[in-house]
């Protein structure tokens, strides 16, 4: 059956200077009313013992803009404002139900620069969007098409360390299950790698991945893990989620599983298989890829676990 699901495309875009100066602007202002309506929900928590809910933050900011050396905050939208208040109200609600930590402020070098805009904040016509508070679309790098048809509801503007903007589009999608077929396959995650599949294709690591790998210290880098556990969990999380979508069945098998010990061909576990082996010869005369013998020995080994 068919489901709606909320997707999210991310691409690069080139603001002109007016939107450059614009946003960061903004960002400072998302960053100093959540500031201050954090340093407001303390003072309240730690001195009158109460919670401070979304609305009177939401009426604290309407004040703040009335007074003369905040009067500036009139100057960005207030779309992000309400919306970061809203964060600031889920980091609240995560805290009392021991989710999280308690909220932090955030700083200026250390915290994401970013301005969340919801459906009043911005105009979509023909595939272009225009954030409140400017008049030109955003230049974006349509570095893969949306969907047909497709509208954003929420829209996330951001600046990397690096000084790259991204915007994300949050659009929801009609994902219907593919054609049941007979085949599977096996899946190594690996370390030259991303993936090997059991019919020889591999997959490599995504560009940001090497270049995040680049800079992992020494110590990181005698796990000799190709990419962290985070992203490791995080790949089997879609994994998860997109066989799910699309009605197929994923089988996770082991971790302790032998895959790369193990010839796929007569079964023989081998004593050793340091990494530095990336072909080997089976004492059955099997030729094997380190990595494409792995896979086909998941597959083999999640066909057991299914029957
Ligand atoms: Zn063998």
């Amino acid at each position: 059956m068919a489901q709606l699901v909320k997707r999210a495309y991310k691409y690069r875009f080139h603001p002109t200077p007016e939107q450059a100066e614009q946003l960061v602007r903004t960002f400072g202002c998302v960053r100093l009313v959540y500031n201050k309506a954090l340093e407001e929900r303390t003072r309240a928590y730690t001195l009158e013992g109460r919670g401070v809910s979304y609305t009177e933050s939401s009426a604290a900011l309407t004040g703040w803009k009335k007074t003369p050396e905040l009067a500036f905050l009139c100057e960005v939208s207030s779309v992000p404002l309400q919306q970061t208040l809203r964060h600031l109200q889920a980091a609240f609600a995560n805290f009392f139900a021991k989710r999280a930590g308690y909220p932090t402020f955030k700083s200026r070098k250390r915290s994401r620069a970013s301005a969340e805009y919801t459906r009043s904040g911005f105009r979509w016509r023909d595939g272009r969007l225009t954030l409140a508070k400017m008049d030109t679309p955003l230049d974006i790098v349509w570095s893969r098409p949306l969907p047909g048809g497709a509208e954003p509801s929420t829209v996330t503007v951001s600046r990397d360390a690096a000084g790259r903007w991204f915007v994300v589009l949050l659009v929801e999608e009609k994902i219907a299950p593919l054609p049941p077929v007979e085949q599977s396959t096996g899946l190594d995650a690996g370390l030259t790698a991303l993936l090997t599949l059991s019919c020889g294709e591999q997959i490599a690591n995504p560009r940001h991945e090497r270049r995040e790998r680049r800079s992992l210290t020494k110590a990181q880098r005698a796990l000799a893990r190709a990419i962290s556990d985070a992203g490791w969990r995080e790949l089997r999380r879609m994994l998860e989620y997109k066989t799910a979508w699309y009605g197929r069945t994923l089988v996770v098998v082991d971790r302790f599983f032998p895959s790369s010990k193990l010839c796929s061909v007569c079964g023989a576990l081998q004593e050793e298989m340091p990494l530095s082996v990336r072909e080997w010869v089976c004492a059955c005369g099997a030729v094997h890829d380190r990595e494409v013998n792995a896979a086909q020995n998941m597959l083999l080994a999640a066909g057991l676990a299914e029957s």
